[in-house]
């Protein structure tokens, strides 16, 4: 399938120093001649050498040419490649004009142009990823802060590949035991299998666990910790969100869908991401926040992650605070801020405390793992650090500085990996009733196959074209 040449622009849209057009396939140095001119030939050229020149549009009938840009073209030849295929790429100005004039004039010498990913998508068929690594590359480029770029790149070096492969090298090995056991009864004895299998696995439905409890950190890196802040007005919500939002606050991200227009913001508080969720308080001033401002942080408070709840620490507590407290759900991790703790502040830690612990209210039940009490100055800055800190306590518990142990899990590989974990549990279910082995070695290969998916050992074409798809163009 993969005897087309494809090309695309593999750099940003808009206008940049640089651009790279990028050709792939058996005949990308072919077609790349064919526009290029310079003193050497891209024939003739090493892999991984670069040459000037100027790339021209063909016009034969005229028997003329037209320059297109001035570029250094890359050679890199098959299999040492990204894709494992013949690349050339172009290094043109960065335009989007003189871009696509290039790649219009590559279509017409014979290039197609490339779907999404399919670069990456041709780097997995190649097998010079796997299906891990390759989702890790869209990782990479969609990483929106440090921990989960560096996730994502220790992904792409095959972190989670490495955990899949030794998994299924153990179940691998059982299984083959079992089925020489049953054939070769004389050389292979099955005495006390039982014994020796429980442990293992035991040993591999703990990993799994392992893996899948950082399922939810994972999530968490990736698209941010969903924060509400709310508080009465005025208790200074615009003023923390502008604190999270610092130098941020250009990064707004319109989320399609929702019953209404939803604005989320995206903060990053000490290399974790926060989504803010818009509610009331956040945009809208005077009257409007008291109308509408209860029934939106409500909505923002079923779907948060995290609440931040704002009280304004100069003036007594209100009602409206043990209401909103009502409202939060008792497994949901809350931090009270102290806000103005600039001015002379009337409402204490202790006070707050009681609050919390007051009967009846959803967070009297809950440990004080989910909650932390904060004094902040919004004005100020005052107490931000303290935020940060509280924040990766309250997801990560400290986990974070052991980064080795993130991983980006996605739905895919969650649903694997129970998959895996159920046939395991089966497999000691057989072990627990005395069955024969035969029946073992079903489940055990039912686990293989589940956790092979994730690394697209076993995996249906259609489901693979679909993870490429969401790739972006050039990539
Ligand atoms: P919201 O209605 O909850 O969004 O509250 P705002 O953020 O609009 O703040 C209400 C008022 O309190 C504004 O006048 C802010 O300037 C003021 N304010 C907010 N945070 C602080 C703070 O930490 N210290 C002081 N002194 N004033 C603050």
């Amino acid at each position: 399938m993969n005897n087309e040449t494809i090309c695309a622009i593999s750099s940003g849209t808009g206008s940049s120093g640089i651009g790279i057009v990028r050709l792939s396939g058996p005949l990308a140095v072919e077609i790349g001649e064919r526009l290029f001119r310079g003193k050497r030939r891209l024939k003739e050229l090493k892999s991984y050498t670069a040459a000037y020149g100027h790339l021209v549009a063909c016009m034969p009938e005229e028997r003329n040419t037209s320059v297109l840009d001035e570029v250094i073209a890359l050679v890199m030849r098959a299999p040492h490649t990204y894709t494992t295929e013949d690349v050339v790429e172009f290094s043109c100005h960065g335009g989007p004009l003189v871009l696509h004039r290039v790649l219009e004039e590559l279509i017409k010498a014979g290039a197609r142009l490339a779907e999404p990913g399919e670069f990456t998508k041709r780097a997995y068929l190649g097998g010079r990823i796997d299906l891990t690594e390759a989702e890790a590359v869209m990782d990479v480029i969609a990483a929106e802060n440090e921990r989960a770029l560096s996730a994502s790149l220790r992904q792409l070096q095959g972190g989670l590949s490495n955990r899949v492969t030794e998994l299924r090298e153990k179940l691998l090995y059982e299984t083959a035991y079992i089925e020489s056991a049953l054939d070769d009864p004389e050389n292979y004895s099955l005495e006390d299998y039982p014994e020796h299998l429980a442990p293992i696995l035991a040993d591999c439905k703990k990993n799994i666990s392992r893996l899948l409890s950082s399922a939810k950190e994972g999530r968490l890196l990736r698209e941010g910790i969903r924060t509400a802040i709310v508080g009465r007005p005025n208790a200074g919500k615009s003023s923390v969100l502008n604190l999270l939002l610092g130098e941020e606050r250009a990064i707004v991200t319109e989320i399609a869908g929702t019953t209404r227009d939803t604005l989320e913001e995206k903060a990053v508080l000490g290399g974790v991401q926060l989504t803010l969720i818009d509610t009331a308080g956040i945009r809208e001033t005077g009257d409007v926040v008291e109308q509408i401002g209860v029934r939106r942080a409500k909505e923002a408070l079923r779907t948060a992650d995290l609440i931040l709840l704002v009280i304004d620490a100069a003036e007594p507590l209100t009602t409206e605070e043990t209401d909103l407290l009502m409202e939060v759900s008792f497994d949901v991790p809350l931090i009270v801020l102290l806000n103005k703790n600039d001015l002379s502040t009337v409402v204490t830690k202790d006070e707050v405390r009681k609050l919390l612990m007051e009967e009846g209210t959803p967070t009297a039940d809950r440990s004080g793992e989910l909650c932390r009490i904060l004094e902040i100055s919004a004005a100020t800055g005052d107490g931000k650090d303290a935020l940060a800190k509280a924040v990766q306590e309250l997801f990560f518990a400290g986990k974070l500085t052991d980064s080795q142990e993130d991983y980006l899990l996605n739905t895919r590989h969650i649903e694997a990996l129970h998959e895996a974990q159920d046939a395991l549990e089966r497999v000691e279910d057989s072990l627990q009733a005395g069955v024969g082995e035969d029946f073992y070695t079903i489940d055990l290969m039912a686990a293989y196959e589940a956790l092979g998916r994730i690394i697209g050992e076993t995996l249906e074409d259609d489901l693979a074209d679909k993870i490429f798809k969401e790739f972006c163009m050039g990539k």
